[in-house]
């Protein structure tokens, strides 16, 4: 099952991924975990993504789809993946339609979890993950047995140096600009799921599997 799961910044995409990665055993894609990774090992890639994150702007696009390219077209994506924070322009869905056709695969569906973007300030400063297994958590909405310490694997929880309430405002103004027309996009290609996001972790989590196995 090959998916892509859209939304704007704190919509619920990763927890959502996170679960969806348990029910299909698929692997989940997520290219803002692939810079945070690489900013963390200090690579070329993650110096060049660094500022461009910090500022909540995208990573230039010929840099994002360079790694999506690669990373789909690793064995363990032939039988599925959830894609998550790619594309998030026109021209990365583009590309992505045709590096999908170079590598005979199809997506199956495209699921937008949607929340208004009054409460998803909100949920991204309070998001922590988890620095070990990268398991997320809020501190309101989902918060860990014992603060401060993951409950999967006693891991530290962190908080997102783009997590502050100043680069959501610029991340959620990019998502409209930039993200939103995708909607469009994928209705169009008859591709297109939307699920309510303002419901519970697990509700949230129900309605997708229904949807995606009606
Ligand atoms: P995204 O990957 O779309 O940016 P996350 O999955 O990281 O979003 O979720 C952002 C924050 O909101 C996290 O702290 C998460 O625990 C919390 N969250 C996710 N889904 C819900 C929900 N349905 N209701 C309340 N909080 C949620
Ligand atoms: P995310 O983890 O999905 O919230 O992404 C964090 C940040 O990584 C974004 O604010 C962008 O700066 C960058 N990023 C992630 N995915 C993309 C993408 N598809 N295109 C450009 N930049 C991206």
């Amino acid at each position: 099952m090959h998916l892509l799961l859209m939304g704007p910044p704190g919509a619920g995409k990763g927890t959502q991924a996170a679960n969806l990665v348990k029910e299909f055993g698929i692997p989940h894609i997520s290219t803002g975990d692939m810079f945070r990774a690489a900013i963390k090992e200090g690579t070329e890639l993650g110096k060049q993504a660094k500022a461009c994150i910090d500022a909540g702007n995208l990573v230039p696009d010929e840099i994002t789809i360079g790694i999506v390219r690669e990373r789909l077209a690793q064995d363990d994506c032939k039988k599925g993946f959830i894609l998550d924070g790619f594309p998030r322009t026109v021209d990365q869905a583009d590309a992505l339609t045709k590096i999908l056709a170079d590598l005979g695969l199809s997506l199956k569906s495209v699921v937008n979890i949607t929340v208004p973007s009054s409460d998803l300030v909100e949920r991204a400063v309070g998001r922590r993950i988890c620095k070990s297994c990268g398991a997320t958590f809020h501190i309101k909405f989902s918060p860990s047995k014992v603060e401060g310490k993951c409950d999967e694997c006693g891991g530290e929880l962190y908080q997102r140096a783009d997590d502050t309430e100043e680069t959501m405002k610029n991340r959620l103004s990019v998502y409209e600009a930039q993200t939103k027309p995708l909607i469009d996009y994928y209705q169009k290609a008859g591709l297109y799921l939307e699920i309510d996001g303002r419901q519970a972790i697990d509700k949230v989590f129900k309605d997708m599997v229904d949807a995606l196995k009606a």
